[in-house]
Parts: structure tokens; C-alpha cells; sequence
């Protein structure tokens, strides 16, 4: 059986703050994230999906525990690879391009994604995804959503869950979707696309 690991971060946990605290990383990193790998292990037993990558598991495991929390590991492991202490603030080359076909302008797409995220009701993601041939959308998922089961490719996420912004922000979710710029490395994103 495969053993899924927490992943290292290129950068210290009191890397990100002010925009997202050291505190906030210990909690959502080093006990959310790493909850959500241990669920994973204890559940892949039997499941038929052992060797089974992520990706595999999250398009191929029915509803339930395991698929939840696979689904969680990839989308937190995305969301912390995609933060930066030395972020790139904007994107340039091909994804900018596709960026200003597809919302205008890079400001419009960050404002799209900040009332995505302002929008969702309860916990979830918000995603820039990219279509088969090419077009480029915002995804809004509840819970452990994933647009691979859209068969779209994930770009970026922004977490909206509660954990992901309560210590440092409270109940002020927009404020942290404004803040969450700071540290959003564009580079990291134009390698996926
Ligand atoms: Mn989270």
C-alpha cells in the first residue's frame, strides 16, 4: 500500500503572515492537513484503491470518507504549494494571456474569486480551472470538492473553509480573500497551466 505524506513546504510557517499567521499554519497545515493524511492512510485498506494516485482516487472512489478526505489532501497540498512568502503578484506569458481572454483582466478574475469565495455558503473551495480545449473558469465546490471530477485541471484554490481564516480574520472570510493576494504565487500557477 501506498503511504501518503504530509508535504514539505518551501517556506517557514511564519513565512506568510501578516496575510496568514504562524498560528493559522500550525493549525491548518500541521493539524488539518496532516488529520486529513492520516484519515486517508487508515481508510485506503481494503478500499480496492491502495496504490491508487490522488488524482485516481478522486475521480474513482464513491462518495464517502475516503474519497473526502483523499480529495482533501490534494486540494490543501495545491492550496499551500500555491503560497508564497516571495510570491510572483501577477501572472505574465501564455497564462495571462488566457487570463485576460477569459475574465478580462487578472484584477477582474482576483475580483471574481473574492465574491465566489464571499458567496459560498458554509465550507469550500474556489478554483480557477482549466478546460480540455483551453478555457479557463472559476469552479465554486462545497466541502472536498474537486473539479477533476468535472474533468477540468486545477490551476489554483483558495480555501474558504472556517480553520482558513478564523484565527487571523475571524468571521471577516472577504477580508482574508483580499489579503490572500499578498502570498498567491502566480508562478506556482503558471507551471500548472
Ligand atoms: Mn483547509
Amino acid at each position: 500500500m501506498k503511504t501518503h505524506v504530509l508535504p514539505q513546504l518551501p517556506y517557514e510557517l511564519d513565512a506568510l503572515a501578516p496575510a496568514m499567521s504562524r498560528e493559522t499554519m500550525e493549525y491548518h497545515y500541521g493539524k488539518h492537513h496532516q488529520a486529513y493524511v492520516n484519515n486517508l492512510n487508515n481508510l485506503l485498506p481494503g478500499s480496492g484503491l491502495e496504490d491508487a494516485s490522488l488524482e485516481q482516487i478522486i475521480v474513482g472512489a464513491p462518495q464517502g470518507g475516503l474519497l473526502n478526505n483523499a480529495a482533501q489532501v490534494y486540494n490543501h497540498t495545491m492550496f499551500f504549494l500555491s503560497l508564497s512568502p516571495s510570491a510572483k503578484k501577477e501572472p505574465s506569458g501564455p497564462l495571462a494571456e488566457a487570463i485576460k481572454r477569459d475574465f478580462g483582466s487578472t484584477e477582474a478574475l482576483r475580483d471574481q474569486i473574492g465574491k465566489a469565495g464571499a458567496a459560498l455558503f458554509g465550507s469550500g473551495w474556489v478554483w480557477l480551472a482549466r478546460a480540455k480545449g483551453g478555457k479557463l473558469s472559476l469552479v465554486s465546490s462545497p466541502n472536498a470538492g474537486n473539479p477533476l471530477v468535472q474533468s477540468l485541471t486545477p490551476l489554483l484554490n483558495i480555501d474558504v473553509w472556517e480553520h482558513a481564516y478564523y484565527i487571523d480574520y475571524r468571521n471577516r472570510r472577504p477580508d482574508f480573500l483580499t489579503a490572500i493576494w499578498d502570498i498567491v504565487d502566480w508562478a506556482a500557477v503558471e507551471k500548472r497551466f
